[in-house]
């Protein structure tokens, strides 16, 4: 057997084409304030293209970039006049912050309506109690993937591999709502591999490069890969590789994400989707 592949990168460009629709016919265009404290490399490659996503889907970029030592306090004042802005509807600060920096507080800081990361408590208790929450991209973007692929949830069996606040719980309790049975493994799990081959949906979120393996996977599973992990190839360079052992798990699966172009562009789709709820419903705009 191999694999179907779910093609992120055209399910997350047909996403941006039709916010970019919506957000035409507003009154108004949606702004998304972006933080970036330091000069941490992949995190300005990521708020470049945040912003040039942004643009595209006609939406306002705000990007504000920082020193590696701008202090708390200064970084809490930002956040403070970003809530209070009525041109902002999303806000996110980039992670990691500097060390100097209480991440935790300076995520509490800001407005849980203009929180389109969905990292604020807040919107993490909404998640988990089936209120409207403003929903961690990466999770989101999985659901759309299965989704789009006509994957059926209710009664499913689904692993999800890594139990982090960003993703692995988000994308459970959405798997749940689904009607999913889930199950959470993590670092401390007993035998991984047979939890993993009881499961008809399989979420790596590790973080560790190709660790699940082909044998690991029943057959015609669907697999989803958040994994980005960069790693050196013998010529001296290096390339990104998933959590998967993706050329052994195709083989196996029913369905399976690549990386590059599989959960990776759902992510950037899912931001703008977010700041375009936050700007419906605190600006009092119909869906
Ligand atoms: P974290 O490091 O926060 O969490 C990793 C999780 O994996 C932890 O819960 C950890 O368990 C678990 N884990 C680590 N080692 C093992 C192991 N050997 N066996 C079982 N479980 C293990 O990572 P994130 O959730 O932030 O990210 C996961 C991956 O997804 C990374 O590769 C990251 O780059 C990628 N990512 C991709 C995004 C995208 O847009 N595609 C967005 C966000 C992340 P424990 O809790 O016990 O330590």
């Amino acid at each position: 057997m191999s694999a179907r592949v779910l093609d992120g990168k055209s399910i997350a460009a047909s996403l941006r084409a039709r916010l970019a629709r919506e957000v035409a016919a507003l009154p108004a265009p949606p702004g998304l304030a972006v933080v970036l404290v330091g000069e941490d490399p992949a995190s300005a490659v990521y708020v470049r293209n945040k912003g040039i996503a942004t643009r595209e889907a006609g939406m306002r970029s705000i990007e504000h970039r920082l020193p590696a030592e701008t202090s708390q306090a200064d970084l809490l004042g930002l956040i403070a006049r970003l809530n209070a802005d009525p041109e902002t509807d999303g806000i996110l600060v980039q992670l990691p912050l500097p060390r100097h920096v209480d991440s935790q507080a300076v995520l509490a800081a800001i407005d849980p309506a203009k929180d389109v990361d969905g990292f604020h408590v807040v919107n993490a208790g909404l998640l988990a109690t089936g209120g409207p929450a403003l929903v961690p991209c990466t999770p989101r973007g999985c659901m759309i993937l299965l989704h789009e692929a006509g994957i059926a949830l209710a009664g499913a069996e689904a692993v999800v591999v890594g139990r982090s606040n960003i993703v692995g719980k988000p994308v459970a309790q959405l798997l749940l709502a689904a009607d999913c049975t889930v199950t959470i493994a993590h670092s401390r799990s007993r035998d991984l591999p047979a939890i993993c081959r009881r499961a008809d949906i399989v979420i790596a979120a590790v973080g560790r490069p190709e660790m699940l393996r082909g044998d690991w996977i029943r057959p015609g599973a669907t697999v989803i890969d958040v994994g980005i992990n960069r790693v050196a190839t013998a010529g001296g360079g290096s390339r990104l590789v998933g959590d998967v052992a993706y050329a052994e798990v195709a083989a196996v699966a029913g369905a399976i994400t690549p990386v590059p172009g599989g959960v990776g562009p759902m992510t950037i789709a899912c931001l703008l989707d977010n700041t375009l709820i936050a700007a419906r419903r605190r600006r009092g705009w119909k869906e």
